[in-house]
């Protein structure tokens, strides 16, 4: 039978899905009983705090929670926000103009575009990324140009190298510290030149701030609205998902730019309906309440970092250990392309790792390995690796 539909052109020119193979060999080994360590997803394991859960449980009892919410979420939420981001960073918001929160921050990246953009401009992306940003962008009809992460430059663009025409064009740039994939933290010196480049081309920055609250050894990773006017042109993203376990709940934010987050308000308005509200208070919850189970799922974090960091070093790796996310971004041991030594770790070892070229071509080269599976795993996993190589 011939299918009468063809999907969309924009569909057609997102990027092939280059873990499709991988995905399918570590499914048939799970079918066949194997023992898979899969280090290749970024989604915590371990469980969201018992009061966050409390809140969420009490607030879905409440009748007036199961109606429609509004996009832009219940006010207490966007005041917990605000005083979240005052006590963390030193930036004041309004909770009512500069404050939206989102069905996950890859919900609000993945529109941003379409809020901004119009066909044709440009879009500068990080490349390698978090694959929503191009997405994003494409669907928006935008032009991406690809900015490079390279290692000499520590993971962070080189706005000069940026053509003059790419640059007049361009209505966003992307950024993204802590970063996903390369683990790189931003200096406030590198941001204070993005923004000096986005206010001479007048063009925002979006900026995913989702690892702020997961780094290692005191470190606090700053925000981009930080910077004197940047709230100008700058939103930054925030997600609950890593830094309070909440993958599954979707809930994250957007602030900064009054304007901006009004553009991704009523693009949102036309598209969702707002956050299931008892999932709201359960975000107010994780912002406002007891923090020490994320200082304890850091020093989980640490120590499988350091496990790793030490037993990939006696395998001959060379590896250095990250200061923040949740992620080993690290060379390709062999001389092998990383998806060929990805399928082959995978084959010989059972272990899952991201081949570096899937989050984009700079990302050839490396491997990305995730602190998401408890340390018993870790350590098999390095055995395992260490025999097979
Ligand atoms: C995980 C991740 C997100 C998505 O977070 P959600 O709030 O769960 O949508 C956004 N950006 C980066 C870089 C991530 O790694």
């Amino acid at each position: 039978m011939t299918n009468a539909y063809e999907k969309a052109e924009r569909l057609r020119q997102l990027p092939p899905y280059l873990f499709v193979e991988i995905d399918k060999a570590k499914r048939k080994l799970l079918a066949e009983g194997q023992d898979v360590i899969d280090l290749g997803v970024g989604d915590p394991d371990l469980p969201t705090p018992p009061h966050i859960v409390a809140a969420l449980k009490q607030a879905v009892d409440d009748p007036a929670n199961h109606r429609y919410s509004f996009t832009e979420g219940i006010k207490e939420l966007r005041e917990a926000i605000a005083r979240w981001y005052d006590r963390r960073f030193g930036v004041a918001l309004d909770p009512n103009t500069e404050v939206l929160p989102l069905l996950g921050s890859k919900e609000g990246l993945a529109h941003f575009p379409l809020a901004v953009c119009n066909p044709g401009d440009a879009a500068l992306v990080p490349q390698p990324a978090y694959p929503p940003y191009r997405s994003g962008a494409l669907f928006a009809g935008a032009e991406v140009v690809p900015l490079p992460l390279l290692e000499e430059n520590g993971f962070f663009p080189d706005l000069g190298a940026v053509s003059q025409k790419a640059a007049r064009r361009a209505k966003v740039m992307f950024l993204n510290y802590p970063n996903n994939p390369t683990a790189a933290v931003a200096q406030t010196q590198q941001l204070q030149e993005a923004l000096d480049f986005a206010k001479e081309f007048g063009c925002a920055v979006a900026y995913d701030n989702t690892y702020s609250e997961v780094a290692y050894e005191g470190y606090k990773p700053v925000s981009f609205l930080q910077l004197p006017e940047a709230k100008s042109l700058g939103v930054e993203f925030h997600s609950l998902s890593k830094t309070y376990n909440m993958t599954g709940w979707r809930i994250g934010w957007a602030c900064g730019n009054a304007v901006l987050i009004a553009a991704l308000n009523q693009l949102k308005s036309n598209v969702d309906s707002g956050i299931f509200q008892p999932v709201q208070y359960a975000g107010i919850a994780a912002l406002e309440g007891d923090q020490a189970p994320l200082e304890q799922a850091l020093r989980t974090y640490q120590q499988r970092r350091d496990l790793f960091v030490e037993g990939l070093t006696k395998a001959g790796w060379q590896v250095a250990a990250p200061k923040a996310s949740l992620y080993i971004w690290t060379r390709v041991p062999t001389k092998e392309p990383s998806i060929a030594f990805a399928t082959r770790v995978l084959q010989q070892a059972r272990v899952v790792i991201a081949p570096g070229v899937g989050f984009g071509p700079s990302g050839e080269g490396y491997v990305r390995l995730s602190l998401t599976v408890p340390t018993e795993r870790i350590q098999e996993a390095i055995n395992r690796l260490s025999k097979s190589l």
